[in-house]
């Protein structure tokens, strides 16, 4: 297990194209593992999914967190990280959202960005089998938020707007508690 340090903007990693995977031995296998690890500990702001170019792999795998409340238990919220290896987004719906991001590449900046609402992506998972699936809201928008990152994207190119600090956005979550 291995928690990497996240690359931050202007590390060029982050605005390449990532490497198309082709083999799923040990080298995939590692980068999955690092990816997970290192989601699973990203705090301030929690990480909703970690590409591999922001650990510094040149190759296009991502991990995408989807959260759920537990049927048994509504109040517990619990979550399932989603490997995505090679994905592809299509039948991007016409409806969109406009909404806040962040990222765990780019510390202490907020902007809103306009995401479709649903989206369907086909995918290879790290046996190297190829599957599909349909996202829905903000799990649609995480999925997106991840692709792009393999395309070289980052929010701040798509932000609608001005982007915010973290203390400015931390401000507007409070407003939006008391009203
Ligand atoms: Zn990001």
């Amino acid at each position: 297990m291995a928690v990497l340090p996240i690359k931050t903007v202007p590390d060029p990693i982050l605005t390449r194209k990532a490497q198309k995977v082709k083999g799923f031995g040990e080298e995939t296998k590692k980068i999955v593992r690092d990816l997970l690890d290192t989601l699973e500990t990203a705090r301030d702001p929690e990480g909703a999914g970690l590409a591999a170019p922001q650990l510094g792999y040149d190759k296009s795998i991502c991990v995408t967190r989807k959260f759920f409340r537990d049927p048994k238990d509504q109040k517990t919220i619990l979550h399932e990280d989603i490997v995505l290896i090679n994905p592809k987004a299509y039948g991007k719906s016409k409806e969109v959202d406009l909404d806040w991001e962040g990222c765990l590449s780019v510390p202490n900046v907020y902007g809103k960005v306009e995401r479709s609402k649903r989206v369907k992506v086909k995918a290879v998972n790290e046996k190297g089998e190829p599957f599909r699936m349909t996202a829905n809201g903000v799990f649609a928008r995480v999925i997106l938020h991840e692709i792009d990152h393999l395309n070289g994207v980052l929010f701040t190119d798509l932000a609608v707007g001005e982007t915010i600090s973290e203390e400015e956005f931390t401000g507007l979550l409070e407003a939006d508690v008391q009203e």
